[in-house]
């Protein structure tokens, strides 16, 4: 019998348009961060999201970067960061020298609780430290619970940044996602779900944000006819190649959105008779990309995430715990915390299945069978 091909998590599915723009770089000579895929590619983004305005930038970090520096974060100050995030929501708060406070999450979204949230705020407030920033994060595709969120970032006048990089397409009362708070940013990594590559972006209703994002990613220039610097800027903006390949992306997003929420649905049927499997479902107002399809399992019951993931594994299937809390990162041992332990909870208890949307029924019908087989 010949090997099984590997599934992997969550892998780039190209559209097939991408090239005819990669040529048009390429018969245009803008091999580099300056030309018309990547104005188009802003100018779509921006569209699509109604978010008004788009800045391309190389990776969603550097998004997250210039939006802390453009909010004036720094040395000293404190910003508000989810604990259940992947690491890159919380290291530009470092590249800053200003402090992450991590607070919790709350289990009908498994993002930012508003009720730990405003118990962190209160706390540093009464210390003399108001934060600077509230990053919200929405993990997996699920809007984090905004109605609250945004009504309390309101009420204690803290601005709010979205890190929505793993949520383009993800909508909150019919409101994309990235849109609600004074920047949003997405990205393109590979693994996401659409892709330049590499890649990420700023979005703002705001064109004194977006001047300002541009001007940080290309170094800060002054302007002048000779190089002048007055601050310090970084190399942050996207390719004119990797725009391109966005451009193909972007007419596949509504797509790639509908398969992957196929997907979750799949699971979720395939699955329905294993009680110990549990899902998230949408919240009242929440339209979740399904990025990737994560489970729990109950406590109870003798199938570990880690049984499992080892079994997948062994049929070369990969699957991936949940995010580690950044908390419990040795990287943030000394930060502040505030909340319990949802977050924990969810990443011993959790697992990510394959959730690539150019999954056949196929693959799914050799995961789940691979799945069911722990349970019986
Ligand atoms: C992928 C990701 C990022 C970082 O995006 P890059 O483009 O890889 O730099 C930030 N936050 C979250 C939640 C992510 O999943």
């Amino acid at each position: 019998m010949p090997e099984a091909t590997r599934i992997f998590l969550s892998p780039p599915h190209m559209a097939g348009t991408e090239m005819a723009f990669i040529q048009k770089a390429f018969a245009e000579n803008y091999i580099t961060t300056a030309g018309g895929n990547i104005a188009d590619f802003e100018k779509e983004l921006g569209r699509l999201t109604g978010a008004g305005n788009a800045v391309a930038l190389n990776s969603g970090t550097a998004a997250i970067h210039l939006a802390l520096q453009i909010l004036g974060v720094t040395a000293g100050d404190e910003v508000i960061c989810p604990t259940f995030s992947f690491v890159a929501s919380a290291n530009p708060i470092l590249y800053q020298q200003a402090t992450p406070v991590f607070i919790d999450s709350e289990p009908t979204t498994w993002n930012l609780c508003p009720v730990a949230l405003e118990n962190a705020i209160r706390a540093r407030l009464q210390l003399g430290k108001k934060p600077k920033a509230i990053l919200v994060v929405h993990l997996y595709g699920m809007p984090a619970r905004l109605a609250e969120i945004m009504q309390i970032a309101n009420q204690y006048g803290i601005p709010v940044i979205e890190d929505a990089a793993e949520a383009l397409g993800s909508a909150y009362q019919g409101k994309a996602l990235g849109t609600f708070g004074a920047m949003g940013i997405y990205s393109f990594n590979g693994n996401k779900i659409i892709t330049t590559s590499g890649g990420g972006a700023l979005v703002t209703d705001s064109t004194g944000f977006v001047q300002k994002a541009v001007f940080l990613a290309s170094q800060a220039k002054d302007p002048a006819p000779h190089y002048q610097h007055s601050e310090v800027g970084y190399n942050y903006r996207m390719s004119n190649i990797s725009a391109g390949i966005g451009l193909g992306q972007l007419t596949v997003l509504a797509e790639r959105v509908q398969q992957r929420r196929t997907i979750y649905e799949y699971y979720r049927q395939a699955l329905a008779l294993v009680t110990a499997i549990r899902f998230l479902p949408e919240p009242p107002g929440a339209f979740s990309n399904r990025w990737l399809t994560c489970i729990t399992l109950a406590p109870d019951q003798p199938v570990t995430p880690d049984q499992l993931r080892l079994a997948l594994e062994k049929e070369q299937i990969e699957a991936r715990p949940l995010w580690k809390p950044l908390h419990l990162q040795p990287l943030f041992a000394d930060k502040l915390y505030y909340g319990s332990t949802v977050a924990e909870n969810l990443f011993t208890q959790g697992l990510c299945l394959p959730s690539g949307s150019a999954l056949t029924t196929t693959q799914l019908e050799r995961i789940t069978t691979v799945i069911l087989k722990q349970f019986i």
